[in-house]
């Protein structure tokens, strides 16, 4: 079994700008970040980010414009040497549409720890809201709910010491 780290996106991976991240020009991420993955990779950790998108269903912005923004995290950090597993994402708000996938809901995390056999009794969570901490206590996944912005590296010391 592996173990991995969720990781909520927007305030967790990349700036919160308290309004939705619409295009590559507003993706910002946040000076933190490269440190804590490290710390979490070189423990044995797959990391996951899990985000919900409902500006996609609300067309604030589209599939291509959050896919470039995927695209580049994935290259920034790969330059770092630092493999982002998976970015799962819904892109559904219940304005528009019920779903099974939308943060509290659980599905994708139970799609990741079926994908990659992940044991949730060694994983964790790191959110910057309720909802992030929900998702994984659904799946006996523990969380860590931080600041929108904060710094989670001291979160990645204590989870590896
Ligand atoms: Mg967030
Ligand atoms: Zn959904």
């Amino acid at each position: 079994m592996n173990k991995a780290i969720f990781l909520d996106r927007d305030g967790v991976i990349n700036k919160e700008l308290g309004d939705y991240v619409k295009q590559l020009s507003d993706f910002e991420i946040l000076p933190h970040v490269v440190e804590g993955l490290k710390i979490f990779q070189e423990n044995g950790f797959l990391l996951i980010v899990v985000t919900n998108q409902g500006g996609i269903s609300k067309q604030e912005y589209g599939r291509s414009e959050m896919e470039s923004m995927h695209q580049y995290l994935k290259q920034s950090l790969f330059k770092e040497d630092i493999v982002l597993n998976h970015i799962y994402y819904c892109p559904h708000h219940p304005n528009q549409s019920k779903c099974l996938c939308r943060k509290p809901a659980s599905l994708l995390v139970e799609r990741a720890l079926a994908k990659y056999q992940i044991d949730p009794s060694q994983s964790y969570f790191i959110g910057d809201k309720q909802r992030d901490i929900d998702c994984g206590m659904a799946v006996g996944v523990k969380g860590f709910l931080i600041e929108p912005n904060e710094n989670w590296v001291p979160i990645a010391q204590q989870i590896c010491q």
